[in-house]
């Protein structure tokens, strides 16, 4: 069974029950607006995009409630902002960060907009919220209390879980300094029902906050304070009533931020924490770069590269306890193309079996039958388009056999422009093709086999009434002149393309204009 129909399943034998019958299914997942998000974000966004489709599916009611949480301080400078001006900054909430731009009334809503329309533009529209909406609003005060009464076994579930050990006056809240306005610094003690009692620490933290030394009570409820992470991961889903949340697999360890919370939500809150979904990384070149460090690991900027579909199967089609690693550099591009078409083409062919759910929520597409237009593949598309000579729509009705559809043509214009843009920016120097207008100086390089292989494909050409049939006639001379495929085949790259790989051969003679390639021909088996 595919993935998500089988963790689906689970959730509708699990969490239905408890949930109770006619009640939707509460799917959450949430990102800090920190910065520009890193692409690995998205998985957790596809994850469970791709549950609450399951789900829907199977006839179980669902809602997938999205967070951008910019009520968490401002912990950390990314290298593209002004560490003049954003130093000073760290520790304040990011929601009262200034924004960047002056398109966006804060820092969160400028980043957190950008990944918001990330998130629209590949499929999935999930209800967003903001956690300062839960906090200013009052949702959180019940949590909140419980939090701070529960402050001793919260320290035990720490030390017992985590093995970190809390002071004992600790208090398990940040509260909102009322002189400076950061968050991270203070140290609560002493709740008296009503108020605490808090330092804004003048100590510089590693990640290079510091408070203002203000002392002061103030209460901690209304949004005058903020829960730590773990307690308020927990009060999130008391609050929300959430039933299934994943996170990535560096949250989910033994004695992780997710242990910690589960231990919470079931001693200080009375609740069951969600269903886990716990899930591997989707990294960018081989590393899960930060988005503060990285160039091009923006969500933004991934996304960009390929169609929403192909983002889509890049997020979905691996296993989720397998990582993906999408390298704009490498293979990834061609390599998430061709796997489309694969799937593409067994749909089409009626298979029903687990590529066929993924391709379903590829296309973004549960309920009606997608329709699959011709697709030229990727690599062969990113030759064409740099070269002048050849007509794409031509190309790909030969290719084809028949007329092109409107449809078969926007697939075609649209990988078109993604190859276009890969072909500018990361493309592999191997995909990368100009048509020698002169004899290139790598053909001096042609051995005597090689001349006279390129002779007989002259006289191939001459006669030839198709590519198959000048493919076939080609591929005959390697038992005709004992030539190895290689040398045989790097012949005709380098008399035309001077490289020693390209394209496939006779389809690739064939766009040529005659006239131009049998006179090539002739020069370079000279
Ligand atoms: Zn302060």
């Amino acid at each position: 069974m595919f993935w998500a129909d089988r963790i689906a399943q689970e959730i509708k034998e699990k969490v239905t029950p408890r949930r109770g019958a006619g009640k939707p299914i509460l799917i959450r997942d949430e990102k800090t607006a920190s910065g520009r998000v890193h692409v690995g974000s998205m998985r957790g966004v596809a994850i469970h995009g791709a549950l609450a489709a399951a789900l829907t599916d199977m006839g179980v009611a669902n809602e997938f409630k999205y967070e951008i949480n910019d009520f968490d301080p401002f912990d950390g400078l990314p290298n593209y902002l002004d560490a003049s001006v954003y130093g000073p900054l760290l520790g304040s909430q990011l929601y009262k960060t200034p924004s960047p731009d002056p398109s966006a009334p804060n820092f969160a809503e400028f980043y957190g907009e950008e990944f918001k329309k990330v998130i629209t533009d590949s499929g999935y529209h999930p209800e967003f919220y903001r956690a300062s909406e839960l906090y200013l609003s009052g949702k959180m005060d019940e949590a909140i209390r419980l939090v701070i009464t529960h402050a001793k076994r919260i320290g035990e579930i720490y030390k017992e879980v985590s093995g970190s050990q809390k002071v004992s006056e600790w208090l398990p809240i940040n509260v909102i300094c009322e002189n400076c306005g950061k968050v991270s610094m203070t140290k609560a003690s002493d709740f008296d029902g009503e108020t605490v009692a808090y330092t804004c620490v003048a100590v510089k933290l590693d990640w290079g906050g510091i408070g203002c030394g203000h002392e002061g009570r103030v209460s901690p409820f209304g949004g005058k304070a903020k829960l730590p992470w773990k307690p308020e991961w927990a009060a999130k889903w008391y609050v929300l009533g959430v039933d299934v949340e994943g996170a990535g697999k560096d949250h989910s360890t033994k004695g992780g931020a997710r242990d910690v919370a589960n231990h919470i939500a079931r001693d200080v809150f009375g609740i069951e924490p969600p269903f886990d979904v716990p899930y591997e990384f989707f990294l960018v070149g081989g590393q899960k770069m930060s988005s503060s460090k990285g160039r091009g690991s923006s969500a933004r900027e991934i996304a960009d590269l390929v169609p929403p579909k192909i983002f889509r199967l890049a997020l979905l089609g691996k296993e989720i306890n397998q990582a993906f690693n999408f390298d704009p550099e490498g293979e990834t591009i061609p390599t998430l193309f061709d796997q489309y078409d694969k799937l593409a083409d067994s749909f089409a062919a009626g298979v029903q079996d687990d590529y066929a759910r993924l391709f379903r929520l590829v296309e973004n597409n549960m309920e009606s039958e997608p329709s699959v237009p011709f697709r030229m593949r990727f690599s062969q598309l990113a030759f064409a388009v740099q070269m002048p000579h050849i007509d794409l729509y031509k190309a790909a009705e030969e290719l084809k056999g028949s007329a092109l559809t409107d449809a078969d043509k926007a697939e075609l214009d649209e990988r078109a422009r993604y190859a276009k843009n890969w072909l500018t920016s990361y493309a592999p120097e191997k995909y990368r093709f100009a048509l020698q207008e002169t004899l290139p100086e790598a053909a001096s390089s042609l051995s005597t086999l090689q001349k006279q292989a390129l002779t007989r494909i002259k006289e191939l050409l001459e006669k030839s009434t198709s590519p198959e049939d000048l493919h076939t006639g080609i591929h005959a001379l390697k038992d005709e002149l004992s030539i190895p495929a290689g040398e045989l085949f790097s012949a005709i790259y380098l008399a035309f393309l001077g490289k020693k790989e390209g394209p496939k051969a006779g389809w690739f003679l064939a766009t040529l204009d005659k006239t131009f390639a049998l006179t090539r021909l002739e020069e370079a088996a000279k």
